[in-house]
């Protein structure tokens, strides 16, 4: 089949840190399991389920793809080479996994008062393409190498993934379709365990009576005023065999490592399993599948029929920068389902602004090594199934630690880094104005006025004669003038605290027409 291909095998990175092992919580088997290369040298093929982009993506659906970003930078920072794909989904996606409801591109163009047409779904979808995108590098995540193939254009590979199950006998007919015999793949429902005996379709509100089980699900749905052109009539492809054809496509028969959200594990990965399994001749699919769990509001789901969907573009209105949500994400393992709020994310923010505060006072010495230490002990937590809240955890450990040369520290926390995408070092400048207007501007000694600067002086020679009062009556006058000072080992520091809000707000406007913060 000329569609599918193996990729070229590249060389693998050199490893720059120690060799340890990585461990990886497999859904399949729901175990931990060790993870190394099944082809040595080549890249680890890893698919993410993308977006149907018929909206902007919400705080739950960014979740997955910082989990997997987290998942990427680990597997690079052991040394391994990464081939990576997330789909964009902008046809065929119907409001329920199960080929029920409203197609989801549809009922975008509704709400946006487009005319329901191919042509409008493709701009539609680059629309929400386009932001999507965008949103994965508002918070940092890695997206060099990486393919993002459109169903729209994988029509001739899934009609061709659709034909060999057909001539296998997974197929048949309906009058809306042609639907996969899920009685034909005994293994049906391996992934998480699902117990295919009581799926029941009762909770469905269109129970399709023409299905011969249950779990059958539409491979081809017939579609005479819209679809696509097909050898078994007008129509769109079934969402589920999107991911399997698109996956063969851009990485071959086989994958290392597929993830997306806990709600596609009953359904559209046990699909996309018995769809490619059942082409390729029983070939496992992917070795590794990995999910992370939801993150609800208000103990409730994500939704935009609930009206509680945030996307990125609510941060700005309640002061947020977008990478502490990055930081709120990474403050609970990706497998703990997380019930969101603002307050909490708040208090994200607050952590990271202060964990850069504290990072930019460390001195820049080219020649300063990580701390080896404090670098095996980041390794294993984040080998160990990522561990991102305890490899935060030392992170600030290492950050309070005045044992070692504050340069060191600070080369550790950039080592870190690599993997944490908190951007230290090179805050935009929306994030460093809120470290200012949270901490204060360090003033350089060269840039005070000759009046601050002798009272410093004089406030120093108090302390050091141990007149308190007389120190702190200095303090306050340098207050006065607009300086506070923090004392540290190596001296006064001079901070400016003069970031009002007001200023915050002009300052965006003018440099920020978007509004992204
Ligand atoms: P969708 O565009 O609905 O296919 O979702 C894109 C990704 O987001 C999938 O991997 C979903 O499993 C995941 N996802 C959807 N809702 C949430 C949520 N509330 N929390 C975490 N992940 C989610
Ligand atoms: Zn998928």
């Amino acid at each position: 089949m000329a569609w599918f291909s193996e990729p070229d095998s590249s060389t693998p990175r050199a490893a720059k840190h120690a060799e340890r092992p990585v461990t990886l919580h497999n859904t399949m088997g729901n175990a931990d399991e060790p993870f190394a290369s099944a082809r040595p040298g080549a890249p680890v093929r890893m698919y993410h389920c993308g977006p149907t982009v018929y909206g902007p993506a919400h705080i739950g659906n960014l979740r997955s793809y910082v989990f997997a970003d987290i998942l990427r930078r680990t597997l690079e920072y052991n040394g391994f080479s990464v081939k990576q794909v997330i789909n964009i989904t902008d046809v065929g996606h119907l409001s329920s996994d199960a080929d029920e409801g409203e197609d989801k591109m549809t009922k975008g163009l509704k709400r946006e008062g487009l005319a329901v047409s191919l042509e409008n779904m493709r701009l539609l979808a680059g629309r929400y393409e386009e932001r999507f995108k965008q949103d994965l590098a508002t918070l940092d995540i890695e997206t060099a190498g990486t393919q993002f193939p459109r169903a729209s254009e994988h029509i001739a590979p899934m009609i061709a993934m659709i034909q060999t199950l057909e001539q296998k006998g997974y197929t048949y007919k309906t009058s809306d379709g042609i639907y996969y015999d899920t009685s034909r793949f005994p293994e049906y429902g391996k992934l998480g365990g699902i117990d295919v005996a009581a799926l029941k379709e009762g909770a469905r509100i269109e129970a399709n009576v023409e299905k011969k089980n249950p779990a059958d699900f539409a491979l081809w749905k017939f579609d005479d005023a819209l679809g696509f052109e097909s050898p078994f009539g007008k129509g769109f492809p079934g969402w589920h065999i999107e991911c399997s054809a698109m996956s063969r496509v851009a990485l071959g028969e086989q994958l290392d490592i597929h993830t997306g959200g806990i709600d596609h594990i009953p359904v559209h990965h046990n699909n996309e399993i018995a769809q490619s399994e059942a082409a390729t001749g029983k070939k496992p699919f992917a070795r590794i599948w990995m999910h992370n769990a939801f993150i609800t509001i208000d103990d409730e789901k994500i939704a935009k029929s609930l009206g509680n969907a945030i996307d990125l573009d609510e941060l700005p209105k309640h002061g947020i920068h977008p990478l502490a949500l990055r930081y709120y994400y990474l403050g609970a393992h990706y497998r703990t389902p997380v019930n969101f709020s603002w307050a909490a994310l708040k208090s994200a923010q607050q952590a990271l602004l202060r964990l850069h505060f504290l990072f930019d006072q460390m001195p820049v010495n080219a020649a300063a090594e990580p701390i080896m230490a404090y670098q095996q002990r980041f390794h294993e937590r984040i080998n160990a199934d990522l561990d991102t809240p305890g490899a935060l955890a030392i992170a600030w450990e290492l950050v309070k630690d005045t044992s070692f040369p504050a340069p060191a520290i600070r080369a550790t926390l950039l080592d870190f880094d690599t993997v944490l995408g908190l951007s230290l070092g090179a805050p935009d400048a929306q994030l460093a104005r809120l470290i200012i207007a949270e901490f204060g501007e360090i003033v350089p000694a060269e840039k005070l006025s000759k009046t601050v600067a002798d009272l410093i002086t004089a406030r120093e020679e108090a302390r050091g004669a141990k007149d308190w009062t007389k120190a702190d009556a200095l303090r306050a006058q340098v207050l006065q003038l607009g300086y506070a000072l923090e004392d540290t080992p190596a001296g006064p520091r001079v901070l400016r605290k003069e970031i009002v809000e007001q200023e915050e707000r002009e300052a965006d406007t003018e440099s920020d027409p978007e509004g992204s913060l």
